[in-house]
């Protein structure tokens, strides 16, 4: 009877939209306690859209725009594709955007590639801070007003010198703050984890009500993040969709991958959200739960 209760499962999770790598993952989703979820792409949809460009004394907006949606364009982070776009609507029918030369992505940090001769950042003020180029106060300050709105600020800079800031917004998913809620009732705590700015993250926290938020990890530390909640004693659950978080869904005790990210984040996942629902996860809980109770 066990095997066949597994397999009842495993189908009535297909059903629901779940991919359920074998059937011996319900036992783990059982017993989960915590739940850390991934914020861009995961909590919100991923589409970002350009918000405001604040050129740095002296510059111009347009040109700030220009040769960072030029340098993003390379790149196929959710902020990049934003502020590539953006530069593209932008030009209209004036131009294409310049080629770049030299492009290399720094994870979790930004890009820095070539431009029209021109050595180019996009990012975190640390990535800067590691190419010694200084945020003056006028920029530090737009991208705190920009977080505490919660929208994604980065520094654009060449040639050594920061030009201006560009910020991106974000939505969150519809579903995302019941799914919380759902998650809630099951008994489970709710964990936010992102690369992303504390400002966004506490922002977006707050929308959908979870308290327990960590910002600004680099991609290499998020598996870090759920060690330290397993060693704790949590059994943790991860969702996520990125290639940053790849290494934290495998660590996981349960690693749920959202079915519209990236193929990295599902290979190293145990199950699959196939519609990118995070209502979903709480369906998944349950499903296993229901499951093994029939089997004991
Ligand atoms: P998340 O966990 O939200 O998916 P990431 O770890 O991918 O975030 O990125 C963290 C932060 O690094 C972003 O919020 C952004 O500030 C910066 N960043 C990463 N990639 C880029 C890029 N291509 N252009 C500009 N900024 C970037
Ligand atoms: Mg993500």
């Amino acid at each position: 009877a066990t095997p066949t209760a597994l397999m009842v499962g495993t189908g009535r999770g297909a059903q629901l939209g779940i991919l359920i790598k074998g059937p011996e993952v319900l036992e783990s989703t059982r017993r989960v306690d915590t739940v850390v979820l991934d914020k861009t792409g995961t909590v919100t949809t991923g589409r970002m859209t350009l918000d405001e460009v604040v050129p740095a004394a002296g510059e111009d907006a347009a040109e700030v725009l220009r040769l960072a949606g030029a340098l993003e364009d390379a790149s196929e982070h959710p902020v990049a594709r934003a502020v590539a776009a953006a530069a593209r609507e932008a030009l209209d029918q004036a131009g294409t955007l310049p080629g770049v030369e030299d492009f290399a992505n720094e994870q979790g940090l930004g890009v820095r590639g070539q431009v029209e001769g021109r050595v180019v950042l996009v990012g975190r003020p640390r990535l800067l801070a590691d190419w010694s180029v200084t945020v003056p106060d006028e920029l530090t300050a737009a991208m705190a007003s920009a977080q505490s709105r919660g929208a994604t600020a980065v520094v654009v800079a060449w040639d050594g010198r920061a030009r201006g800031v560009v910020t991106v917004a974000d939505t969150v998913k519809d579903g995302s703050a019941e799914a919380v809620a759902e998650l809630r009732r099951l008994g489970l705590t709710p964990v936010l984890l992102t690369g992303d700015n504390e400002g966004a993250a506490r922002h977006v926290a707050g929308l959908v009500g979870i308290d327990d938020v960590h910002a600004e990890v680099l991609p290499q530390d998020k598996v870090d993040v759920v060690k330290a909640l397993q060693d704790r004693g949590r059994v943790v659950a991860m969702v996520g969709d990125g290639v940053n978080d790849a290494a934290a869904l495998a660590q996981a005790d349960l690693g749920l991958a959202m079915g519209t990210g990236t193929d990295v984040a599902i290979e190293a996942s145990d199950l699959t959200l196939v519609r990118g629902d995070l209502r979903v996860a709480a369906d998944a809980i349950r499903l296993a739960r229901r499951t093994l109770s029939t089997i004991r």
